[in-house]
């Protein structure tokens, strides 16, 4: 959408500190719309180990990376907070009259008065293959992630890689494509076992191949890929004719436009202060593994404690002339009142 969205606070990173900042704003009667460039909230708790336990979150025993953020979710609902998933904010822009025009890669269009960046290691990018000249194909027959399934329907397709996607990918398209075979770098994977077992009895029924090596090289007919080369573990290549190819090396984080904004960076870390978590623009916070200060330890403790910090500054950013008093969400009817639990 291309309207215009006016806010008081853009959060950027829906991680367990871009949520739990939408907390802290909420008691504060501000609103918050969070953004992240992946299609799901909670961040590397989701990303990287949503069903491994966290043992030293305060008071929480044990929990997974999924619970955790399922328990934020819940957390924060009283605050109705919009999320924009999917898209990366690419541009901030400081206007006139102190607020921020904020772009994100779909388009969408902030107007906001702070700006909460929780973006952890950065935004998340399907990791590329490295064969050189490869790129000139990417969307066309080399894609790193399936959007429209339809695309690969009765095609010749190489799949690469030894993860879960990989290989849900191999068995969801064996008997919609015309053929498939998945390539990767040695006969292990970081897969659920049920689902190589699968693969390897679909190899057994001729269904499919598995063929251990990597990709090394390609060959094109005029502007199409025709051939992948692929060098076996004995070092011989052969070549393989081929319609689509697709690569799930996973993700792997990019700090990538916030480096462009203008905010002191310290080995790709925003550097703030530690009383209000501020970074060198007034109006743009700075929360969770994405910023540092001395002693700073990348934990979602103290990502909850600089949110909670970060919430206050912005709140007197924006009403200096306003008092703000700490109230305690135990006995404070004001707070019951925004929790909604009178
Ligand atoms: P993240 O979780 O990194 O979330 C940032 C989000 O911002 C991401 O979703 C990203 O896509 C998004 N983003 C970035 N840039 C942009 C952009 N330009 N536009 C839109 N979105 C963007 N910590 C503990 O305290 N205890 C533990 O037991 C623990 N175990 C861990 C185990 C593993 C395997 C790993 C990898 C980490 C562990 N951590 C643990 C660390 C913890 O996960 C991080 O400290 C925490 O996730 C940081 O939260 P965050 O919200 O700051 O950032």
């Amino acid at each position: 959408s291309t309207d215009l969205i006016e806010t008081e606070a853009v959060i950027v990173g829906a991680g367990p500190v871009g949520l739990f900042q939408v907390f802290e704003l909420g008691l504060l009667e501000i609103k918050a719309h969070v953004i992240d460039s992946l299609p799901v909230v909670g961040g590397q708790c989701v990303e990287l180990y949503p069903d491994k336990p966290i043992y030293d979150i305060p008071a929480v025993p044990v929990c997974t990376g999924q619970e955790l953020t399922d328990n934020l979710l819940k957390q924060i609902e009283p605050f109705g907070p919009t999320f924009h998933l999917n898209q990366e904010v690419v541009e901030v822009t400081p206007q006139e009259d102190g607020r921020f025009e904020l772009v994100t890669s779909l388009g969408t269009r902030f107007l906001t008065k702070t700006i909460f960046i929780a973006a952890g290691v950065g935004s998340f990018q399907p990791r590329t293959i490295k064969v050189d000249g490869i790129e000139q194909f990417e969307n066309k027959q080399l894609f790193y992630r399936v959007k429209n399934p339809d695309l690969f329907a009765g095609k010749n397709l190489v799949i690469v890689g030894g993860g879960d996607s990989a290989l849900d990918w191999t068995l969801n398209f064996v008997g919609k494509a015309e053929s498939v075979i998945l390539i990767h770098r040695r006969d292990g994977f970081k897969a659920a076992p049920a689902s190589v077992a699968k693969m390897k009895e679909l190899c057994e029924q001729y269904e499919m191949q598995f063929e251990v090596g990597q990709i090394t090289g390609f060959e094109q007919n005029g502007e199409q890929l025709s051939h992948i080369k692929l060098t076996g573990a004995d070092g011989v290549t052969r070549r393989l004719p081929l319609d689509m190819l697709l690569v799930f090396f996973g993700l792997s984080p990019k700090l990538g436009p916030i480096a462009d904004w203008g905010l002191d960076i310290e080995r790709k870390q925003l550097v703030v202060d530690t009383e209000k978590f501020a970074t060198n623009i007034p109006g743009i916070y700075a929360v969770g593994d994405i910023n540092t200060y001395p002693g700073k330890k990348k934990l979602i403790l103290s990502g909850f404690h600089e949110a909670a910090l970060a919430a206050f500054a912005a709140k007197e950013y924006m009403y200096p002339d306003k008092k703000v008093h700490l109230q305690y969400t135990t006995t404070s009817p004001k707070l019951h009142k925004v929790l909604g639990v009178e």
